[in-house]
């Protein structure tokens, strides 16, 4: 008698381990039909878990009578293609974590559990056109059947399965029958259009001419692979380009993908998607449910709608006929996840249009330095829109030396004046401030305490609104003290700025005008945001204040001056990566002033109006701005002219991180043959941090490789030290942010 090997199923599953599983497949399946990708449950412990079919075997380096068998196998067809699964397994390898929770994070929730999936409230049954005509006796030998039908040309629209389930729970086969005598169709909740005359609402603006050569040089490139920078100050006409370009990709009848940084830029522009195209878009963001973001998912999923507008995790979202993918504001690090699963949605996102040979779009007024250095070296194509759009002409932006100038909360008397000029023209005024709160510091007058957060190396933040103290690190609060704890007699003072304060500064000094703060605070409940937006756009307001909020994006065609409260701060950070994101932030928020007919005028509040990095921004512009810093990038051999990775470690006391440590230089000196600079350990620039010490390391190797086969064999091995066990460890490569 012959026997066959068992079959052996290797396995991703969700849990934070560098390998694969093997079980044992399940009996009787047949294995030609069951493809990598397919979600499985699997026994796991004393649970069960959904895992990820990688690879059908018949070896297994555990002896067989050792594994278990599969349970079920949950989906008939794999849900991602297999480009989709070799770009996860891409990122699974290069960001070191593990694979099973990198093909997990691009499931919406319920299928990562295992649900079924719900295609079900997806579908919807018509006639068709020889159902509309048919007579329903012709079916009376099959009464079922002729139940449904009578049910559908009693209907004055399609049905779909909800409704279906809720008539009659025995639907189905009927439905089906009637289906293949071609009575009745199905389509998907939203359908693909067919017909490109259906694809546009509106007709496209007529482009000037960089925005037509943008267009065309993307145009023709649809159906291969390219990266395109497209650079353009704010109002450039970016979007425009888009736009088109997008509408060529409809017509072609594939799919569009595109990732903001920001949820509160979704709703504007899928305002302007509305407009411009008769086709739904699927959104992808946190604040939807999970049930939305899945009927989002599995829309582009099954081709069922063509544009996808979401935030970084959407880009994992399957695509049936990829065609196109954009990020806008690329340089924005929010593109950058940082906790769990540390990836780039920027740099897989080129990852991706390479796998699926289609283009790729980065857009950015103010580009990374890694993507000018990348049109630099060739990799990727500039599209350059050197002008604003339509009739807006740039803003006007100079530095206003504050040094030994009477200033109020945060509003120097110069400052204050030109706002009232502009609000005696019924303009709008924006004031930025990137801190929220009232004031970064508590401190006592009498003996100096200062409030501190108990579990983190940082101040507790005045919200007077709310009367709390709050961490902003670990989100610790406390009633506002009135007394000083310490003295018992001081008075207590709040130091510093923050937006509550600039706030309630504006409601005295501008009695008669309606301000809005615009910050996470303000805006946490659901709408908050997008009824600002609406009173601010209407007119009903003459003052916005906001945080970062505020510089992506957003159009106020009536806003004519821009204020940067306080620039200094952003000037002396020890990050390398501050000076480029000051000059971003600057720059964007200029974006702001003057978009319409109006012109603009952008003031920098500063104590040091000689600084290189102001000067040579607002003298030269972005450009030489960030070809002076690439250069000093260059001289001091930072990214992008080496690679970075950096080992974070936590722990509740400083002894086990030092164990750690010791262990790990063991494993480096192993490793390494000394081609990749070990920084470190030190700790972390927020030593502690939510009860826990930090500490961290950094990889630097001007070879990408060298770093990569480093960390190759390294992090393995780090996970498998008893040492590593007793702390917490992640591995963060590409860091954008070095705390
Ligand atoms: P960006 O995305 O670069 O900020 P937008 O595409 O939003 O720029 O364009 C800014 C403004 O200019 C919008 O109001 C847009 O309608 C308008 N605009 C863009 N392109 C043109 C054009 N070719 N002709 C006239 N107006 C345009
Ligand atoms: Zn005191
Ligand atoms: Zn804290």
């Amino acid at each position: 008698m012959m026997t066959t090997p068992p079959m052996i199923f290797k396995v991703a599953l969700p849990v934070p381990l560098y390998r694969l599983f093997d079980y044992l497949a399940p009996e009787g399946v047949n294995l030609d039909m069951i493809k990598p990708g397919v979600r499985l449950e699997v026994p796991f412990g004393k649970g069960k878990k959904t895992a990820f079919l990688i690879e059908i075997s018949t070896h297994s380096d555990l002896s067989i009578d050792k594994l278990k068998p599969v349970l079920r196998i949950l989906d008939d067809k794999s849900l991602l293609s297999a480009k989709e699964l070799r770009l996860l397994q891409w990122a699974s390898h290069y960001y070191h974590h593990p694979l099973g929770e990198v093909i997990s994070t691009a499931f919406p929730t319920a299928l990562r559990q295992g649900k079924a999936l719900a295609v079900k409230a997806e579908k919807r049954y018509t006639l068709t056109e020889l159902g509309q005509t048919t007579d329903s006796n012709t079916l009376k030998r099959s009464p079922k059947q002729q139940s449904v039908f009578d049910k559908f040309q009693s209907s004055a629209h399609y049905l779909s399965d909800t409704d279906l389930s809720a008539w009659n729970n025995n639907w189905r086969t009927a439905v089906n029958e009637l289906i293949t005598k071609g009575l009745i169709k199905a389509e998907l909740t939203e359908t693909k259009p067919s017909n490109p005359k259906a694809i546009i609402r509106n007709t496209p603006l007529t482009c000037n001419p960089q925005q037509q050569q943008a267009i065309d040089r993307v145009y023709n490139s649809l159906g291969q692979f390219g990266v395109f920078l497209l650079e353009g100050v704010t109002g450039s006409g970016k979007t425009e380009v888009y736009l088109q370009i997008i509408q060529a990709v409809l017509e072609r009848g594939q799919q569009v993908l595109i990732l903001v940084p920001e949820i509160t830029l979704t709703p504007q522009l899928e305002e302007r998607f509305k407009q411009r195209f008769a086709v739904s878009i699927a959104l992808s963001h946190s604040k939807l449910t999970d049930k939305q973001r899945q009927i989002s998912w599995l829309q582009m999923q099954q081709g069922a709608c063509s544009i996808m507008l979401g935030t970084r995790s959407a880009l994992f979202t399957p695509l049936k006929k990829p065609g196109l993918i954009i990020l806008d504001e690329e340089h924005d690090t929010s593109f950058k996840q940082q906790e769990g699963f540390r990836f780039s949605a920027r740099d897989i996102a080129v990852v991706r249009a390479k796998l699926l040979h289609i283009p790729v779009i980065l857009g950015s007024a103010t580009p990374s330095l890694e993507s000018l250095y990348n049109v630099e070296k060739q990799r990727y194509q500039l599209l350059h829109l050197p002008e604003r759009a339509g009739s807006a002409i740039a803003p006007h932006v100079y530095l206003m030396d504050i040094r030994n100038k009477r200033i109020q909360d945060g509003l120097s008397e110069a400052l204050v004046t030109e706002m009232h000029k502009t609000l005696a023209k019924k303009e709008q005024v924006l004031l930025f401030l990137n801190r929220r709160g009232f004031a970064p510091t508590l401190i006592c007058h009498s003996c100096g305490w200062v409030a501190r957060c108990q579990r983190c190396d940082a101040n507790m933040v005045i919200h007077y609104d709310d009367a709390q103290l709050k961490c902003h690190h670990c989100g610790q609060e406390h009633t506002l003290l009135r007394q000083c704890p310490a003295c018992k007699t001081g008075e207590l003072t709040p130091l510093g700025l923050g937006t509550e304060r600039v706030e309630k500064t504006l409601a005295n000094l501008f009695k008669d005008k309606i301000s809005v703060r615009l910050d996470r605070d303000s805006t946490q409940r659901k709408g908050t945001l997008e009824n600002y937006l609406n009173q601010i756009n209407s007119g009903q307001v003459d003052i916005i204040l906001g945080t970062q909020m505020l510089a992506k994006g957003h159009h106020f065609p009536n806003v004519t001056l821009v204020a940067i409260l306080d620039v200094d701060s952003g000037l002396f950070s020890i990050d390398f990566h501050a000076a480029e994101k000051l000059a971003q932030m600057i720059v964007q928020v200029s974006g702001r002033a003057g978009r319409a007919e109006k012109p603009g005028q952008v003031i920098l509040q500063t104590r040091q109006p000689e600084h290189p990095l102001l000067v040579t921004l607002i003298k030269q512009g972005y450009r030489q701005f960030a070809a002076t810093a690439l250069q000093e990038r260059k001289t001091a051999a930072l990214p992008p002219f080496s690679y970075q990775a950096l080992l974070r470690v936590q722990a509740v006391d400083t002894d086990k991180p030092q164990q750690f440590f010791e262990a790990l230089t063991g494993l480096i000196a192993k490793h390494n043959h000394g081609l990749t600079q070990i920084l470190g350990p030190v700790s972390a620039p927020m030593a502690k941090r939510a009860g826990l010490y930090r500490f961290q390391l950094l990889f630097q190797n001007p070879k990408r490789q060298e770093l990569h086969a480093l960390l190759d064999t390294l992090i393995p091995a780090i996970s498998l030290l008893k040492q590593a066990k007793k702390i917490r460890w992640s591995l963060d490569v590409d860091p954008v942010d070095l705390y």
